[in-house]
C-alpha cells in the first residue's frame, strides 16, 4: 500500500455547469473532488465534474470507491447518471449522505433517474452499490478491512483512512461537511455553508489544524451584501464570502484554504479577486480549479511543504 494523500480538483462551480471562453481558467463544471489515500479513491459530491472523473477510473482493474455527497442539491448530484463506473459490474460503491432516514439518500438518487426524469434507472446500472444516510455522530473507516461506517471513535491501524461529520445548518437542508483524515494529516471539505456573524465556532473546532480547508467562497462582499448592480443580496442563501472562508482558514488555523464552489456568473477574473481577498486574511489562500492537485504526502526530500502538482496561481 502506497502512502499517497492527495486531493485533486474535477469540479468548483457552484449552482449549474459554466461552460464558456470565461470560465476556462477556473473551470464550469460543478461540485466534485477526488481524494486519493493511500490508493484509496474517494470522491466528494457528483457535480458534472464527476463525468471526467468517471471516464479515468472507469480504466482502473479495481474499482472500489467511496462516495460522500455534502447534501443532495441538484449541483451535488447532477452528474452521478453519467459516472461511468456505476454502469460497471466491477465496480463497488459506497454511496454516503446525509438524510432524515437511512434511505434519504437511495430515494433521491433514485428519483433523479426515475423513468420520467432519465433513461436509466438506478438499480439498472450495473455496478454493487450499498447506499446509507449517515448521521452525525457516525464516523466512516476505511482499512484493509474495508470501508464501515462505526458508531464510536475507532482505534484505527497505521493505514487507515478515518472520515468524520459535521452537520451544519448554514444551508437550506442543511449540509454535511467532512474531515478525512491519513496518515495524519487531514483535508476538511466544507462546501455550501455560510458564515455566522462571529464566525461558525462549530466548523472552526471540526476544521481545527486541518492541512487543507476546502470551504464554500461564493460570493463576493458587494454581492453578498446587494451592493452589486443587477444582483440581490445573497445572504441567507447558504454560502459565504472569500472573507468569510478566510477567516474560518485563520481561526482554525489550517494549513491552507482553498476557495470553491465559485458563482456561476462569476467569469475567471472574478474568481481571481475571490482569491485576492482571501489572501489579505489568510496568505494561504487560492481558488480552486480544474484539474488542480494538492499532495499531502510528499516524499521525505520535500517534507515540511506542499508538492503541487499543476498547481499555478491565478494572481
Ligand atoms: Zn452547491
Ligand atoms: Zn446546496
Amino acid at each position: 500500500m502506497n502512502k499517497d494523500f492527495t486531493v485533486k480538483f474535477w469540479g468548483v462551480r457552484g449552482s449549474y455547469p459554466t461552460p464558456g471562453a470565461s470560465t476556462v481558467q477556473y473551470g464550469g463544471n460543478t461540485a466534485c473532488v477526488e481524494i486519493n489515500a493511500g490508493g484509496r479513491t474517494i470522491i466528494l459530491d457528483a457535480g458534472t465534474g464527476i463525468i471526467p472523473l468517471g471516464r479515468e477510473l472507469a480504466k482502473r482493474h479495481d474499482l472500489e470507491l467511496l462516495i460522500l455527497f455534502s447534501h443532495l442539491h441538484h449541483d451535488h448530484t447532477q452528474g452521478f447518471p453519467f459516472f461511468v463506473p456505476a454502469y460497471m459490474p466491477k465496480a463497488s460503491l459506497h454511496i454516503y449522505g446525509p438524510g432524515g432516514t437511512a434511505e434519504t439518500v437511495k430515494h433521491v438518487l433514485e428519483h433523479n433517474q426515475s423513468s420520467d426524469t432519465f433513461p436509466i434507472s438506478l438499480r439498472d446500472m450495473a455496478s454493487n452499490k450499498e447506499i446509507q444516510s449517515l448521521r452525525e455522530s457516525q464516523i466512516i473507516v476505511w482499512d484493509e478491512d474495508g470501508v464501515r461506517v462505526v458508531d464510536s471513535a475507532p482505534s484505527p491501524g497505521d493505514d487507515a483512512v478515518v472520515i468524520r461529520i459535521h452537520k451544519s445548518h448554514a444551508h437550506p437542508g442543511g449540509v454535511y461537511h467532512y474531515r478525512i483524515t491519513y496518515q495524519g494529516k487531514s483535508i476538511v471539505y466544507a462546501t455550501d455553508t455560510e458564515g455566522y456573524v462571529g464566525m461558525d465556532r462549530k466548523l472552526i473546532q471540526f476544521a481545527r489544524d486541518a492541512d487543507v480547508l476546502i470551504h464554500d467562497a461564493q460570493y463576493s462582499e458587494d454581492h453578498y451584501y446587494g451592493c452589486l448592480a443587477g444582483f440581490p443580496s445573497t445572504q441567507g442563501y447558504g454560502h459565504s464570502t472569500a472573507t468569510m472562508a478566510g477567516q474560518v482558514a485563520a481561526s482554525a488555523e489550517a494549513g491552507k484554504l482553498v476557495l470553491f464552489h465559485h458563482d456561476p456568473s462569476y467569469a475567471d477574473d472574478w474568481v481571481a479577486a475571490q482569491e485576492r481577498a482571501a489572501k489579505n486574511i489568510f496568505p494561504d489562500s487560492c481558488a480552486a480549479f480544474e484539474g488542480m492537485e494538492i499532495d499531502l504526502a510528499p516524499s521525505p526530500a520535500r517534507r515540511g511543504g506542499y508538492k503541487e502538482v499543476q498547481y499555478v496561481t491565478h494572481d
